[in-house]
């Protein structure tokens, strides 16, 4: 342990402390309750570690791990293209940067508010550790919807963004990517107005395309380091993903390469879906169908229901709120792959997906399962690979990104696959061997947030009290 600014140790349980923090945190971020959910999962894993490191509760590291470095809110407005004048809401969380520029992605989509960001940040710091690779944690976006606009409108949108982001942004400071919303047509837009206001061609934003600055594989990344992480949960029980029915929900980036790389490993996913609903397709979905939903997705722009219409034997369920579990999570399949949104597996899904014999829970998305879900799972020794673990490969290869624009060279299709199946592999192994020396052996969920934690926070005994 390093050295670093602490006061008197106070006379605080670890127990006591860690309530105290979160009943801070409530007071000071009313009305976030997905803020509140990611810090209690952290929270609930410190424990363990405060009971062998109370230097970290006289330094009040958790009072300053909550709090974010630094908060930009901002007014984005934007012509549409009926000359109407159009404001959205610009956000950029610049939670921590311990270890590293701040990154993580930027998030389009109308349920965003300040409280999901911070959620999404608060995550990312952890994550970003968990990596191996020298990066902070921050996320953004905007309530800015761009299903349904033009081409002209999500161009005008991102450049008046950028415009004012810009100032808060930098290779070296913080060097944003994509999320929900933002794929390679969004990057490319706030890329050329960063370049055209600043006047300098670097790598401020991850996710680039090809020819300029981009990095083979960082599309895949998210999918394909999610199923590696999978692979690896299996293999602690000798098993393969051959054979394996999967279940993956979203059809976007996480999803589309999360049902690639399984099929090359053998495996049969028989699912997708959007915010309209979910199709199961009992013949699974082989290459050729993705190669569909891609177009689909990526160039049309089109609803997954579609997909039923043009494949005879895959059935449609529609989104329906009121049934209060997602019939998606009610098929039985041996790995599930949530790959959509936030909290989008309740106990209800949890429970069904228990009782249809689920092996492997792999969280493509962020936070997926609820607070209740993850519990349930963990009593139920699923092997369940958290999100902030198991879609590290993500940001992992953005990291990469960053390495090649650096250095001006480019790698391989091979040479960042190679990379990003070590880094998977290399976390799933933090998590493992930290769950087991904290007492937990299997519990991923601790494994991810202590083995996250313990580097940035001795990062920021060592830097003194900023
Ligand atoms: P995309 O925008 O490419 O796709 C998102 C998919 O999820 C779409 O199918 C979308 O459907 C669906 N979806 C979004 N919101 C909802 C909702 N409220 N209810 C139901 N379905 C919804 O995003 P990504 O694939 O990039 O991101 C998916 C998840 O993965 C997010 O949680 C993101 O934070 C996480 N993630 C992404 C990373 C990346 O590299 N892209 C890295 C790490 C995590 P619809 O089109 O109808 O909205």
């Amino acid at each position: 342990m390093s050295a670093g600014i602490t006061t008197t140790p106070g006379i605080k349980t670890p127990g006591n402390y860690i309530n105290e923090v979160m009943a801070l945190v409530k007071a000071k971020n009313p009305a976030e309750p997905e803020f509140h959910q990611a810090v209690q999962e952290v929270l609930d894993s410190l424990r363990l570690v405060l009971e062998r490191h109370p230097e970290y509760i006289s330094a009040k590291i958790l009072e300053r791990i909550t709090e974010p470095e630094r908060l930009i809110m901002f007014r984005v407005p934007w012509f549409d293209d009926q000359n109407n004048v159009q404001v959205n809401r610009g956000f950029r969380i610049e939670m921590n940067s311990a270890i590293g520029p701040y990154k993580g992605g930027l998030r389009f989509h109308p349920s965003v508010n300040l409280g999901i960001l911070k959620f999404l940040a608060f995550e990312q710091v952890f994550k970003n550790s968990l990596t191996t690779l020298p990066m902070g944690g921050g996320k953004g976006g905007s309530d800015f919807d761009p299903k349904g606009k033009s081409d002209n409108e999500v161009m005008r949108f991102c450049q008046s963004f950028m415009t004012e982001l810009c100032r808060h942004i930098g290779p070296d400071t913080d060097v944003p990517a994509g999320d929900i919303g933002v794929g390679g047509r969004e990057i490319g837009y706030l890329f050329g107005q960063y370049k055209r206001i600043v006047n300098e061609f670097t790598g401020v934003l991850t996710g680039k395309g090809l020819h300029w600055g981009g990095s083979l594989i960082r599309p895949e990344a998210t999918g394909y380091g999610c199923v590696y992480f999978a692979e690896e949960m299996l293999k602690t029980r000798k098993e393969s993903f051959d054979g394996k029915t999967c279940l993956v929900s979203g059809s976007g980036n996480v999803s589309q390469y999360t049902v690639e790389k399984l099929l090359q490993l053998g495996a049969k996913p028989v699912t997708v879906s959007d915010s309209d609903g979910a199709i199961y397709d009992p013949d699974g979905i082989n290459e050729e169908k993705l190669a569909w939903i891609m177009e689909l997705k990526n160039v049309k722009r089109g609803r997954i229901r579609e997909y039923a219409d043009q494949y005879k034997k895959a059935i449609f369920m529609p989104t329906d709120l009121k049934l209060g579990y997602n019939p998606l999570w009610n098929i039985k399949a041996d790995c599930a792959f949530p790959s959509a949104t936030q909290n989008e597996i309740n106990a209800k899904d949890a429970q069904n997906l228990i009782n249809n014999g689920i092996k492997v829970v792999a969280e493509g998305a962020n936070m997926p399962s609820t607070l209740e879900a993850t519990k349930l799972f963990l009593e139920a020794k699923v092997l369940y690979g958290p999100a902030k673990a198991a879609n590290a490969g993500g940001v992992a290869t953005s990291g990469l990104e960053m390495s090649q624009n650096s250095a001006r060279l480019a790698w391989t299709r091979e040479e960042v696959d190679h990379k990003l199946h070590n880094i998977m592999k290399a976390i799933h192994k933090t998590c493992f061997e930290t769950a087991e020396t904290y007492g937990t052996p299997g519990n991923l969920v601790n494994g991810a947030n202590i083995g996250g934690f313990l580097k940035v926070a001795n990062a920021m005994l060592d830097q003194g009290l900023v």
